[in-house]
């Protein structure tokens, strides 16, 4: 048994649902066989920040389709693989991160070895509608940002468009959703000292929400390009997301799956709710996604 040595090549970020490759490791793990390819067009889901789940789809080894039935980052710093537990973060030197595609160990019988030539089929509709809840997801965290930089009153990390990035520095939790995402900010004592008005955010909820509801729909209504900047296309590699907004190129560090053009949506919207959570303020944002028809 050899460990991969390089990252898995991955063909998603341009939008690729098919693709062929080699395997070059084979692993049980736990009642799952983790099986990695050279290259692949599979997004799995990465255990440190999980925002975008793995893709559905298919393994074909030897004219046999085998159902993926999980996805998920694996590294390997030569001495073993992890699956989804890697001890650090995907890009970390000196490691390697790999797809590992999780079969039912049933597969194992059959020809996926090390060697075997294999084609991954992604399933279209849940990619595209998780692709259209990544890139709004996106949208509307610049569209906060900038409806929530009149509650800043000292300085902090920007934005891509200039604005204090509410987003970063808040997030806890954001989860892609078919057409949509849910993100979920804390705003407890660090935020309010770093200069954020908290207690005035409750009365100006509406105001906040009708704000970037409107930035979205001027930014849908340009059309703009979208596309995956990237030094390499190994999976460690660092990838942004680029957004050619009317006022200026956006990009956001980002490893998910995208749409290629606003003109893919119809529209996007976001609902705010704020909630008491344990001494502090949590701020849901639920965004939607309508694709153009
Ligand atoms: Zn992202």
């Amino acid at each position: 048994m050899s460990l991969p040595r390089t990252d898995t090549i991955v063909t998603y970020a341009d939008g690729d649902i098919a693709s062929s490759g080699t395997v070059v490791h084979v692993e049980a793990v736990g009642d799952r066989l983790a099986v990695v390819l050279d290259r692949t067009a599979f997004h799995p889901v990465d255990p440190v920040w999980p925002d975008q789940p793995a893709d559905q789809g298919v393994l074909t080894v030897d004219g046999v389709e085998h159902p993926v039935i999980g996805a998920v980052v694996g590294a390997s710093d030569g001495s073993r693989l992890y699956v989804g537990d890697a001890p650090v973060r995907t890009g970390t030197e000196g490691w390697a991160f790999v797809v590992c595609h999780l079969l039912e160990p049933s597969a194992s019988g059959a020809s996926v070895v090390e060697g075997a030539a294999a084609q991954v089929t992604v399933d279209p509709l849940v990619r595209g509608a998780l692709s259209a809840g990544h890139t709004a997801c996106h949208l509307a965290s610049l569209a906060l940002n900038e409806a929530l930089a009149p509650l800043w009153s000292k300085e902090v990390p920007l934005d891509g468009r200039g604005n204090p990035n509410f987003d970063q520095l808040a997030i806890t939790e954001s989860r892609i959703l078919p057409d949509g995402s849910l993100d979920t900010y804390r705003i407890g004592k660090s935020l309010r000292k770093k200069g954020f008005a908290a207690a005035d955010l409750s009365e100006r909820l509406t105001e906040v929400e009708d704000f970037a509801n409107a930035l979205l729909a001027e930014w849908v209504a340009s059309g703009a390009a979208v596309s995956i900047a990237r030094a390499g296309d190994g999976l460690g590699e660092r990838r942004a997301w680029r957004c050619e907004l009317p006022d200026g190129v956006v990009e956001i560090p980002c490893g998910g799956t995208h749409l290629r053009s606003l003109a893919q949506l119809a529209g996007v919207r976001v609902g705010l709710e704020l909630l008491g959570v344990e001494g502090a303020l949590e701020l849901r944002m639920t965004t939607a996604a309508t694709p153009a028809a």
